[in-house]
């Protein structure tokens, strides 16, 4: 049993969060699943579960974020991801700086001013180079674990250059380099290259105000960390639970 006074649920393309804050606004529970097609039917499985981890029988109040914010039929109110990771990661970290959520099928970069207000954006939801999808294809071609494919890029300072911009033929092209004796580290290398440098593209169009911060489930990629502070020069700095922070932000709404 918990203490949660107000929930947020953030229907990604490829997870599905919830997260309930107490009275103080401290993330008290989470749940995090892969997303399921019958969207509804998650949802409603998941409020269940919540409502019995609540030690209090009131209602209370349940914010909708994510891509698939619309399908939540119970929610008090809906709220954009932009919006939502904003608050979320700056109550975490209480400064302003350019936020870079990566997520499954999307990636946003977000500028927060030092009140914790988004001045601007971009979005990337057109072309899966530059997401999480991106990442997880050629690691599921090359029989790598998705949590190793960080570590194995970093372990070689050796750099294969990646120079297809599409996704499905980036990893045509990764299975021919394996193929012609290239090494799985410095190819996994270029392979993150690739990603980030289309993401320092989108920082420049909203302009890099030092930190950098990062959100959504790439964030745990270290890699990902590593090399977006070597091609910015910036230091990058990461909230606890990366992945969490729009249903977290969505959480704190419903206060
Ligand atoms: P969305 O909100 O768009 O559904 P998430 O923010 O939940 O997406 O992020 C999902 C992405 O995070 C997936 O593409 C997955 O590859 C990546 N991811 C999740 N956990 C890890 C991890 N431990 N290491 C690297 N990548 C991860």
């Amino acid at each position: 049993m918990t203490d949660i006074r107000a929930l947020g649920i953030d229907v990604g393309s490829t997870t599905v969060k919830i997260v309930g804050v107490d009275a103080a606004g401290n993330l008290a529970w989470h749940l995090l699943e892969p997303a399921e097609p019958r969207v509804e039917d998650q949802v409603t499985r998941l409020l269940d579960i919540a409502d019995r981890e609540k030690s209090s029988d009131a209602k209370i109040p349940l914010v909708a974020t994510g891509y698939g914010r619309g399908l939540v039929l119970q929610a008090t109110r809906r709220v954009t991801e932009i919006t939502c990771h904003a608050r979320g990661v700056y109550r975490e970290l209480r400064h302003g700086g350019t936020l870079v959520d990566i997520g499954g099928q999307d990636s946003k970069v977000i500028a927060i001013d030092p009140q914790g207000d988004v001045l601007d954006f971009a979005m990337n939801d057109k072309c899966a180079a530059g997401t999480g999808r991106f990442i997880e294809n050629t690691a599921r071609r090359m029989h790598v674990p998705l949590e190793q494919m960080g570590p194995v890029a970093l372990a070689t300072t050796a750099e294969v250059l990646i120079s297809s911009t599409c996704t499905v033929f980036a990893e045509s092209e990764v299975i021919s380099l394996v193929a012609h004796g290239a090494a799985v580290e410095a190819i996994l290398r270029g392979l993150h290259r690739s990603l980030i440098k289309r993401i320092v593209a989108m920082i420049r169009t909203v302009g890099l105000v030092s930190p950098l911060m990062l959100s959504g489930g790439v964030a745990q990629n270290p890699a990902i960390r590593k090399m977006l502070e070597e091609e910015t020069g910036a230091p990058v700095i990461l909230p606890q639970h990366p992945q969490l922070m729009g249903a977290y932000g969505a959480a704190l709404m419903g206060l």
